[in-house]
């Protein structure tokens, strides 16, 4: 090690209490030190945050982090304070602030205690807060969950397209895009969006060779082949994604009836039940969430089991995140998806009353899904490849995992379901 390695291995022990960096942490650490425009993509928990934090924390001048989440900002800030004993080292700055807030905020940057200010972006929009930051050194501006620039993300925030307007004005500062998005095209947007094709590139693998991926056609019977399954993996912690909050309430109490403790989950509960419910699954109180898309962000349940798809999710990139769920801890997680076409018209139809370009990036992400469900190849090949990332069906890790895989379809057959 170089006295540069010592030394950030240093700050990591002492601010963060790890003694190793994950993954590309190191590198892309490194290159933000250097002062480059960095770009970051990393699977989910793969450790972005820390990747600007740290060098936030070891160097002079405070980093601006945008982030679309109000609740998430809190919990980084309380994280970071944590680690320091002074309340000052890290702010957010958002509309809720009172003036007096807003003056203890300003007062600690300018005296440089602030390492760590967290913005939302239509924040950063505001010309007060853009000719006060205009004033004070700045080390980098971080920008978290960098997809939501791009329309073919699955979480488009158009405020985040003035990011490169207002970064521009603060003068010459390097910046860091952060995203758990894999898909080129998304990637490919955000470094237009930021201008920074020059930027460092780091990519970090989204395999994930513990998951075992499979797609059952769906019949009527729906209902009693799920019971079946969940039996199979009694005591254990899993996730049920359906479309609608009628169909997650319907499910749930089928489930119910049937012996298996589950609870629902979607954004018609207010929010005491909600809070209840989540807590409830993570106390391991009930075995099953019966949830729609409303559930999971930020949930880090280790051990999570299976994660079935009642329905199909409109795009590769959310039935990504949320398979995701399971096996964090690397234990098994098994991610089983139920496949009819019926659903894709649905959904199709559902998505024809927005506007047109909307539409088209919605079909063409859907079309993703058919192909994946209708596959005959290593689903594990497939999703990473929609992910521009090759993978060796017979060496790479965890290849066997798949249904095709273990059970490959003779042609003829794969070729009828599809017409069907
Ligand atoms: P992401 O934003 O990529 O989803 P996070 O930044 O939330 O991931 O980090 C995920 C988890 O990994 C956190 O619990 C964090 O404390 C942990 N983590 C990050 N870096 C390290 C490290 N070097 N050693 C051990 N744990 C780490
Ligand atoms: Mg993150």
């Amino acid at each position: 090690m170089n006295s540069n390695e010592i030394e950030i291995h240093k700050e990591l022990k002492k601010y963060f209490g790890f003694s190793q960096f994950k993954g590309l942490q190191e590198q892309v650490i490194t290159s933000i030190l250097g002062k480059t425009n960095t770009f970051v993509i990393m699977p989910t928990g793969g450790g972005k945050s820390l990747c600007y934090q740290l060098p936030a924390l070891i160097q002079e001048g405070t980093a601006i982090v945008v982030s679309p989440l109000i609740a998430l900002m809190k919990n980084q800030v309380d994280a970071i304070r944590s680690l320091s004993s002074e309340n000052g080292i890290a702010h957010v700055l958002n509309s809720s602030l009172t003036k007096t807030e807003i003056a203890q905020v300003k007062k600690d940057i300018t005296s440089g205690l602030t390492k760590l200010l967290y913005v939302a972006p239509e924040s950063l929009t505001k010309e007060e807060y853009v000719a006060f930051l205009q004033s004070v050194p700045i080390s980098f501006v971080a920008i978290d969950e960098a997809h939501c620039i791009s329309e073919w993300g699955h979480d488009f925030r158009p405020e985040y397209r003035n990011l490169k307007n207002i970064i521009k004005q603060l003068g010459q500062v390097p910046i860091i895009g952060l995203t758990a998005t894999a898909t080129p095209k998304v990637q490919e947007d955000i470094l237009k969006n930021l201008d920074m094709s020059d930027a460092n590139t780091f990519k970090a693998s989204f395999n994930r060779p513990n998951l075992y991926y499979e797609v059952r056609t769906k019949t009527k019977n729906i209902e009693s082949d799920i019971i079946r399954f969940i039996k199979q993996h009694k005591g254990k912690s899993g996730i049920i994604y359906c479309l609608s909050r009628k169909k997650v309430e319907s499910i749930a109490e089928v489930l119910q009836v049937n012996g298996i403790s589950a609870v629902p989950y979607h954004a018609g509960l207010d929010a005491k039940t909600r809070a209840k419910h989540q807590d409830m699954f993570l106390m391991e109180d009930v075995d099953v969430v019966v949830a729609t898309i409303a559930f999971g962000m930020g949930i880090d349940k280790p051990d999570v089991r299976f994660v079935i798809h009642h329905d199909i999710p409109k795009s590769l990139e959310s039935y990504y995140q949320e398979t995701g769920r399971a096996g964090r801890d690397g234990g098994e997680g098994h991610c089983l998806a139920y496949y009819s076409y019926k659903d894709v018209e649905k959904l199709e139809k559902f998505m024809s009353g927005k506007p047109v370009a909307e539409q088209e990036i919605g079909f063409a992400l859907l079309q993703e899904v058919v192909a994946y469900a209708e596959t005959s190849m290593s689903r594990r090949k497939f999703l990473l490849h929609y992910f521009g990332e090759e993978f060796d069906s017979e060496t790479g890790e965890g290849a066997d995992m798949d249904d095709n895989v273990r059970n490959p379809k003779n042609k003829i057959e794969a070729k009828e379901q599809v017409v069907k």
